[in-house]
C-alpha cells in the first residue's frame, strides 16, 4: 500500500496543535499531560493522522513514565523503526506509523515480558477506539 502523504498545511487542518507538534514535528508531549495514560478499557489505539491500528489495550502497561506504554504493536507491520540521532550521546529508536510516517514515540529495551520492550508513545499521537 502506498504511503499516505499530505502537505504540512493539510495535516494542520486535520490535527490539533498538540497532535501536529508530536506527529509531524517529532515533538514530545510533557509527561503526565497527554491522553490515554489511564485508559484500561479493551480497544484499539489508532494513528491520530490516518487511523492505522497501532496498539491494543492488552499490550498496554503502566510504565510510570507519564506516557502511554506498550510491550508490542498491534501487528508487526503497524509501525516502523528509525534510528534517531538527534541526541548525540546515544542513538534512540524512533517509532513511526507505517502508513503515514507520523512520529509516535520511541522504543526501549527495558519493558516487561513477554517482549522486554517498552514502546513509549505520545498520547496525542493516538486515537482510542473502545471495542
Ligand atoms: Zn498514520
Amino acid at each position: 500500500m502506498a504511503k499516505i502523504e499530505k502537505t504540512n498545511d493539510e495535516w494542520k487542518k486535520l490535527l490539533s496543535a498538540e497532535q501536529y507538534y508530536v506527529t509531524r514535528e517529532h515533538g514530545t508531549e510533557p509527561p503526565f499531560k497527554g491522553p490515554h495514560q489511564e485508559e484500561e478499557r479493551s480497544g484499539d489505539f489508532n494513528c491520530v493522522c490516518c487511523g492505522n491500528k497501532l496498539f491494543r489495550t492488552d499490550a498496554k502497561f503502566d510504565s510510570g513514565t507519564g506516557w502511554p506504554s506498550y510491550f508490542q504493536p498491534a501487528s508487526p507491520d503497524a509501525v516502523l523503526e528509525h534510528k534517531d540521532r538527534s541526541m548525540l550521546i546515544f542513538v534512540r529508536t524512533e517509532i513511526r506509523c507505517a502508513d503515514c510516517d507520523a512520529h509516535l514515540g520511541h522504543v526501549f529495551d527495558d519493558g516487561p515480558e513477554p517482549t522486554g520492550l517498552r514502546y513509549c508513545m505520545n498520547g496525542h499521537a493516538l486515537d482510542f477506539k473502545p471495542d
